[in-house]
């Protein structure tokens, strides 16, 4: 084996979450031999595609599933990602992040009750955030609160900020981070490798370090994070670590409208269900249309449009009695098997645009059937965790090691919004392990100051974000 295949760091997945890993390492910390491997021939081609994914900066203030203390965490990380956009020239920042209005919406009298509370609650974190009374709503979404000129029937209220950075790219955000890469790899002494159409096949454990078997041969690193999306944990348990998961891939797919909405407009979550209500989005790729969904539709593949993944997730899945028992909690819930049953018709076409355009009539009272059509071709996969020892459906992302020089990182929503945030933790754990110096200053003018301030903010380490795998 060559020198110039040894790294320090060795990153497997070209999508947001591994892209941003590597521009961090870049630019703070003073190792200098790392390389990003991804299996296609570019970057963010599974869920990071701006086809995916539904394109929002979740930073917590119009997210009702988030509590007051998650939403203070998951704000510092998303606003890592505006911090580092609007530092770009106007061209680039334009391509990855957006500005317009966004709002949750209350419909009926029980809903616009808990918006009015939890605007009270949320307010001294996001000082942007306005409560929209149904004139102002009228004022940034005329047909949320309108029908043909009149008031739609419902009461409403909603809170939210009517010009705010709140969509993004996250395509060319992770372009823009891979662009860095490049730069840096001329005009810096370190040594940045992107190899693209290069598959991970394995990866073992040897002599202190790993190495990675590949379709062009063997790389070895002393250190490996596998951003890998549903396949990180496939590589985890080949690797005999995260036994104890297994995984369930929720698909999303999304409906277009012509231009309906200005921005994005959110609903209040059912608590009792595991996912956003579907929400409506001006689309910040396809020009003139907006975005419904997305959908949840258990799948059995790791990647969505890829049939090969099917076989990998059987592999995962490892079905047994705590599986069975996991699921069964679920669909035990009612208004869980309704939404099961919704998802799987709302798949089935022409049934379909019927009972989507009723879902979607709670944002736009006056959509018609004719007016939405399915977005064949988008959409992507949420790879859930289900931790079989305690029994539990995960939510969010989640991180195993082996306690020593490899991560696997899972990134189900709102995993763009905290790949800065994901890449942080990365960076200090790689930083630790293999006795690099990071850049805190330089880090802390990147990505915590500049259009927000966050340095106040700490970082978030809830210990359930990180779970250390046994080997
Ligand atoms: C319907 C839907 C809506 C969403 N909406 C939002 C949203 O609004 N906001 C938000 O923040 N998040 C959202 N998400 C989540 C977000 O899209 C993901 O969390 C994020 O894109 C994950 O990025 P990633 O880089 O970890 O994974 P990916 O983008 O999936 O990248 C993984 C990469 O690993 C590569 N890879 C896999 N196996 C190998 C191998 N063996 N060898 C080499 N390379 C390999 C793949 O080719 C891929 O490029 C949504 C997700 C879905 C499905």
């Amino acid at each position: 084996m060559s020198a110039s295949t040894h790294y320090d760091v060795l990153i497997v997945g070209a999508g947001v979450t591994g892209t941003a890993l590597l521009y961090q390492l870049a630019k703070f910390t003073d190792l200098s031999r790392l390389c990003l491997v991804e299996k296609y021939d570019s970057v963010a081609s599974v869920n990071s595609h701006a086809h995916s994914n539904s394109q929002t900066i979740h930073c917590g203030d119009i997210e009702t599933n988030y509590t007051l203390e998650k939403a203070a965490a998951v704000k510092r990380t998303a606003y890592m990602v505006v911090n580092y956009a609007t530092k770009l020239a106007g061209e680039e920042r334009d391509r990855i992040i957006h500005r317009m209005p966004k709002m949750v919406l209350g419909v009926g009298e029980a809903e616009c009750r808990y918006i009015r509370a939890r605007y009270e609650t949320f307010k001294g974190l996001f000082p942007r955030m306005q409560l929209l009374e149904r004139e102002d709503i009228a004022g940034i979404e005329p047909n949320v609160a309108l029908v043909n000129g009149a008031w739609r029937d419902e009461e409403i209220v909603a809170s939210g900020a009517p010009d705010d950075y709140c969509a993004v790219d996250f395509q060319a955000l992770a372009q823009s981070f891979s662009d860095a890469c490049v730069q840096m790899d001329r005009t810096t002494g370190k040594q940045i490798t992107q190899l693209f159409s290069t598959k991970v096949d394995a990866i073992r454990k040897e002599d202190g370090g790993y190495v990675l078997q590949t379709n062009r041969g063997l790389l070895q690193a002393r250190a490996v994070v596998v951003c890998a999306g549903g396949h990180s944990l496939l590589m985890a348990q080949e690797m005999g670590l995260g036994l104890e998961y297994s995984c369930l891939p929720v698909a999303g797919s999304f409906y277009f409208a012509p231009e309906a909405l200005n921005g994005k407009v959110y609903r209040v979550q059912n608590p009792n269900l595991p996912f956003a209500a579907v929400h409506g989005d001006h689309d910040v790729k396809e020009r003139g249309k907006t975005r419904f969904g997305p959908t949840a539709l258990m799948l059995p593949m790791l990647e969505r449009y890829d049939r090969s993944s099917i076989r990998e997730f059987f592999k995962v899945l490892r079905f047994d009695r705590q599986v069975a028992s996991v699921i069964w909690d679920q669909i035990k819930v009612p208004d869980i098997r309704r939404y099961i049953l919704r998802n799987i018709l709302y798949e089935v076409p022409k049934l379909n645009r019927h009972l989507f355009a009723k879902e979607i009539r709670k944002i736009v009272p006056s959509i018609r059937v004719e007016d939405i059509s399915y977005a064949e071709g988008f959409g992507g996969i949420r790879p859930q965790l289900i931790d079989k020892t305690a029994r539990k459906l995960r939510m969010g992302e989640a991180k195993f090691t082996d306690g020593a020089g490899i991560i696997f990182n899972m990134t189900p929503s709102p995993g763009g919004t905290s790949c800065l945030g994901s890449g942080e933790k990365d960076m200090r754990a790689l930083a630790t392990y293999l006795g690099a110096r990071i850049d805190e200053p330089a880090f802390e003018r990147e990505l915590l100051m500049g259009q927000e301030d966050t340095r106040m903010h700490v970082a978030n380490d809830e210990p359930a974000a990180l779970a250390v795998a046994a080997s």
